[in-house]
């Protein structure tokens, strides 16, 4: 079995991973990146919008502040919202320098991009970047356990191509897994993005928090047969939305934000969910009458006239639309700098918790990957330097895959068929309209996939074993965001509970947070906050 080791080690390669490697390898030490598909394939990176908030010239930095916190519903923690502000603009130039091709435009950069994969430029950019620094990237190797021992981190991996195990012992580690926006039967994320590093890190010992808060996008094309298709938020503003009825959706809803598919994520996509899933009604979005330069009112929105307009017909008829999952607020716990409760452990990205609060604020995810995607770079080839051979020889002596390629399990079951029924019923009562009911009955279901998941053999060919490991982990993150979701008796932001429909700040402004105990069971408790001023 080959065995592996490096100084900084780098688990992702969306734009978070990659930035931290930069910034590790810019500190001189040797950094590894490994990833489930090959550099920057199957990340939310390379689908994304490449909309960055965060303007040049620092002018508007209070305004992006307020904005943020305004969109986490008094739960972003502060600090970090305020290192976004501040050090957005930096990171952004930079990005520019680097030979992003992009504009600033009222307070964002919008890159240029091709639609479906926008963010393609600015995964080319930065893997350009970190191979002309030394960065070693390794693709298709799925970590499947982390260990941290004494400073120093051990993963145990599988090939996807190769079909066979490895094991990797870094001085540090950077956990950059994105989120789990694949867990839900309408979703925009790469199907492979299910939650694997909240399993990860909870089992390494860190603490996760927020895990409630799953952002739907409100404005997917729902046409019959046509992809999981994101329409521009300004864009959308100048057509009508309404349902067969012919009610207005803003008006009913009473949804005054503009753009509302921007500052009211939330209460657009819990409108248009009760509407098509609740009420078996549909939605219709009419842009007709938009004239040619509305259609320009941003570079994204200018980007889709030809694959939305013409292709799937935006221009000539009115289109059908339904929420799509798109993004975790929730995730690890980290301090500014990336820092897990882990020693030697890092996080950046999607899989980190706590600086979008209840509710993110359009462009900020990417924003978020390159400032503290660089913060933890930096921080873990630091820490790497302060950990001596010895340290990762015994990391190395106590990582072994036996156990993983197991022939023992009892349980045989279509991994596809369960985890499509694991999105059906997640989408249904664990996403945009929550309840106490069906969230008890949804634990209970869930726990009992993720036992059979977890007695199925793992065995069969490279996709099979994937595959497998995969359920475990989607049922698992799937529970996660359950049993918080269940807690959390009141409604904030992304998280809607109609039978505790009002934000309850007396008793729920704070973060419920999660830790595994000795016994391995998921250890709960809440974190109140207070009204923190900067
Ligand atoms: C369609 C779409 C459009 C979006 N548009 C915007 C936008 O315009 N602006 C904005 O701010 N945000 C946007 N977002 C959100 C934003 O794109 C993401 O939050 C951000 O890109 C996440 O980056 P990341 O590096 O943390 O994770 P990702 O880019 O998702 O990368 C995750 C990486 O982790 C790897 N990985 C996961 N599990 C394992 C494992 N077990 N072993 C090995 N590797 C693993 C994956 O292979 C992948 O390389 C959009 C999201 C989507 C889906």
């Amino acid at each position: 079995m080959q065995h592996l080791t490096c100084d900084v080690l780098v688990i992702g390669s969306g734009a978070a991973g990659i930035r931290a490697a930069i910034a590790a390898k810019e500190k001189g030490v040797d950094v590894m990146v490994i990833s489930k598909a090959s550099a920057g394939k199957g990340t939310c990176t390379i689908l994304s919008g490449g909309v960055f908030a965060g303007t040049r010239d620092g002018a508007s930095t209070e305004t992006h502040l307020k904005r943020t916190l305004k969109s986490g519903r008094g739960i972003n923690q502060p600090e970090l919202a305020k290192i976004l502000a501040d050090e957005g603009p930096e990171r952004l130039k930079e990005m520019v320098k680097w030979g992003v091709d992009g504009e600033f435009h009222k307070g964002y950069l919008f890159t240029h991009g091709r639609p479906t994969i926008w963010g393609e430029g600015i995964i080319n950019c930065l893997v350009r970047k970190a191979n002309a620094l030394g960065v070693r990237f390794l693709s298709s190797l799925f970590v499947v356990d982390l260990k941290a021992d004494g400073g120093a981190t051990g993963v145990k991996v599988f090939s996807i191509d190769a079909n066979e195990w490895l094991t990797i012992a870094a001085r540090a580690a950077v956990l950059a897994t994105g989120g789990s926006g694949a867990l839900y039967l309408r979703h925009d994320n790469p199907k492979r993005i299910l939650g694997d590093g909240y399993c990860l890190a909870l089992k390494a010992g860190a603490v996760l928090q927020d895990m409630e808060f799953v952002q739907f996008y409100p404005l997917g094309l729902a046409e019959p047969g046509s992809p999981p298709f994101l329409i521009a938020p300004r864009l959308a503003d100048f057509g009508a939305m309404y349902n067969n009825q012919n009610e207005d959706i803003h008006e009913k809803y009473d949804i005054t934000e503009r753009p509302a598919g921007e500052r009211a994520r939330d209460r657009l996509s819990q409108a248009l969910f009760t509407e098509t899933y609740r009420e078996a009604n549909e939605v219709w979005l009419d842009l007709r009458s938009v004239s040619d330069s509305d259609w320009n009112i941003d570079p994204f929105s200018a980007s889709t006239r030809i694959i939305f307009g013409e292709r799937y017909g935006a221009k000539h008829r009115p289109v059908r639309i339904a929420p799509l999952a798109h993004h975790v607020m929730g995730g690890v716990c980290t301090d500014p700098m990336g820092a897990t409760s882990v020693a030697g452990l890092y996080a950046a990205g999607e899989v980190t918790g706590g600086l979008h609060g209840a509710n993110r604020m359009g462009g900020n995810a990417l924003t978020q990957t390159v400032v503290f995607g660089a913060r933890a770079g930096q921080a873990a080839a630091a820490w790497s330097k302060s950990i001596p051979d010895k340290q990762l020889e015994a990391v190395s002596r106590h990582l072994n895959v036996s156990g993983m390629d197991s022939r023992e399990g009892k349980k045989e079951l279509n991994t596809a068929s369960v985890m499509a029924h694991l999105r059906d019923i997640l989408w249904k009562d664990g996403g945009i309209v929550r309840n106490g009911r069906g969230l008890s009955r949804l634990v209970g279901e869930i726990d009992a996939m993720h036992q059979d998941a977890s007695a199925m053999p793992v065995t069969g060919h490279a996709r099979q074993i994937q595959n497998t490991l995969e359920l475990r982990f989607a049922a698992r993150t799937a529970l996660l965001i359950l049993q918080a979701a269940l807690q959390r008796e009141e409604s904030r932001g992304a998280h809607f509970r109609e039978d505790f429909p009002n934000q309850d700040d007396a008793n729920w402004k704070g973060h419920l947070q999660v830790r595994l105990s000795k016994d391995g069971k998921m250890d709960w408790s809440f974190l109140k906050v207070g009204n923190e001023t900067l």
